[in-house]
């Protein structure tokens, strides 16, 4: 059943592989990967395949499906990674990896010298200013670098963030241009509030662990460096 169809790369974790290739999956062994030849209208209802389908091939998803996601200013450094034991923070992102077979939930692809990055879902309550964490999945790092959108500002990698936007979504570059100009309006004006708070209950729930004691203080430490380090490269910008 190939009739044509470009292959859709498929996030199947390695445990599932013998119910992927009843289902029909084709995994080529060069790119360590699972596809999918028949189309998306090719998978029946009940295939086991639609689950393992990247975000960008999902029927039931319209786009965007990636879009820039920034972390407002004040919450900068308040992270997993920041608030973890290193060994808890490790579990959590390998097991996202592991689940998406270690390829990109949104686009299926995989980066040139690692294949995954973390990235942590962060919903914002926008009236109780409060951030609090959904889940952490794996995205490629192109995918990864479009939600941190402010960093990839400020390593000169704006442009390219800008095509991979409108590529993933299927956008023209003005569209793509829109949609970030307005992420980042919006970034600005949640920045505007200091009051925010993190929720990573979470983490906690899903894999029994618990922030270190000094978590409060090493995320607010990391906060100031990386706001001293913008500033810092704003600076050298106008130099
Ligand atoms: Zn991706």
């Amino acid at each position: 059943m190939t009739g044509g169809h470009d292959p859709i790369p498929l996030c199947v974790p390695r445990d599932a592989a013998k119910y992927a290739a009843q289902a029909g999956a084709r995994w080529d062994d060069s790119k360590r990967c699972f596809y999918w030849d028949g189309g998306v209208g090719g998978i029946s209802e009940n295939s086991p395949v639609r689950a393992y389908l990247p975000f960008r091939f999902r029927p039931d998803r319209r786009p965007p499906y990636v879009r820039p996601w920034m972390v407002p200013q004040s919450l900068w450094g308040w992270n997993l990674r920041a608030m973890l034991r290193r060994e808890d923070w490790d579990r959590t992102r390998r097991d996202a990896y592991r689940r998406a077979g270690y390829r990109c939930r949104i686009c299926g692809g995989v980066g040139p010298d690692h294949p995954v990055e973390a990235d942590e879902g962060w919903a914002y309550d926008d009236t109780r200013f409060i951030q609090v964490l959904k889940g952490v999945i794996a995205l490629c790092p192109d995918c990864h670098a479009v939600r941190h959108w402010g960093r990839s500002m400020a390593t000169g990698k704006e442009q390219h963030a800008l095509c991979w936007l409108a590529w993933v979504n299927g956008w023209t570059l003005v569209q793509a241009r829109t949609c970030a100009d307005n992420a980042m309006a919006h970034w600005h004006w949640r920045s505007g509030h200091t009051g925010w708070t993190c929720d990573i209950t979470w983490v906690e729930k899903v894999f029994g662990v618990r922030p270190m004691a000094d978590a409060t203080a090493r995320a607010a430490e990391t906060q100031q460096g990386l706001v001293a380090l913008a500033r810092q490269s704003r600076n050298d910008e106008m130099r």
